[in-house]
């Protein structure tokens, strides 16, 4: 079976220092968590980024920030920016960290809804991000919240906006969206296209055994406090707690680790 990729996704929109302490914040934070992370075995890093005021932003200027201080740390982790719905508005914004021409960026296939807010998508900002992807050589991770995106991806590639392999993160378990089930993931894998790369993250606590299933379909994992905001009930997560505990598991079930170069490798970029 292929190495494992570990994704870690250290922050997200959603967490707050409030909620808890391990979240990282500031542009110093988020590079000190992930390249702790990629010591203890991350390989792709899901970036987003917040504001002065702990805000969720688009602006490239705290993603620069980031990847400026994982170049001081001599981090090479594989650097995947958001282009997420909550971190910008308007397509202009969300667009914007592609500026930065990072290795990946994340690409919503379609419109879902998150527990307060709608995670919309629509065709045209999809297709223009794509093809700002496509021209600038950033390989698209497909955030598929409903097997409607994932089959839109296919039909992405079919019309020449996405290049094969495609890459897939399924998300499982945000309030509103797919529940985080064996039988929605087997589905959502059942459902790929042939040479398709995939991860799963999942909201709550079936992230564990569902990452175990993924590792055994030969899938990938991303974790991380943009996911979980707990280790287990009652006790808060680290990022750093979180991969490691992938560590053990890929390592229980006999699956080497990917790094930088597998990374490329399996996304089929150089
Ligand atoms: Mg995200």
């Amino acid at each position: 079976m292929e190495p494992l990729i570990i994704t870690v996704a250290p922050t997200g929109n959603v967490p707050t220092k409030a909620m808890t302490p391990h979240v990282p914040i500031t542009p110093l934070e988020i590079a000190t968590d992930i390249a702790a992370c990629w010591q203890a075995g991350a390989a792709v890093a899901h970036i987003h980024a917040r504001d002065a005021a702990g805000q969720p932003t688009a602006d490239p200027v705290y993603f620069a920030a980031i990847s400026r201080l994982l170049e001081e740390k001599k981090c090479t982790i594989v650097q995947q920016l958001s282009t997420g719905a909550r971190g910008g508005r308007t397509p202009a914004e969300r667009a914007a960290v592609l500026e930065l021409r990072p290795r990946s960026a994340s690409l919503a296939t379609g419109s879902s809804n998150f527990p307060h807010s709608g995670n919309i998508n629509e065709p045209a900002m999809i297709d223009s991000l794509a093809q700002t992807m496509l021209r600038q050589q950033i390989k698209p991770e497909i955030e598929v919240f409903d097997a409607a995106m994932l089959h839109n991806a296919v039909r992405l590639q079919a019309a020449g906006l996405l290049k094969p392999p495609l890459l897939f993160n399924f998300v499982l378990g945000v309030k509103g969206s797919l529940p985080a089930t064996p039988k929605n993931l087997f589905f959502l894998y059942e459902s790929l296209p042939p040479d398709a790369v995939w991860s799963v993250s999942v909201v709550g606590p079936q992230h564990v055994p569902l990452s175990a299933m993924a590792m055994a379909l030969g899938g990938h994992v991303r974790v991380g406090v943009e996911d979980n905001v707990y280790y287990e009930k009652g006790k808060l997560a680290t990022n750093v707690a979180l991969v490691e505990r992938m560590v053990t598991l890929a390592a229980a079930m006999g699956r080497p680790l990917a790094n930088r170069d597998d990374v490329f490798r399996l996304w089929g970029i150089a």
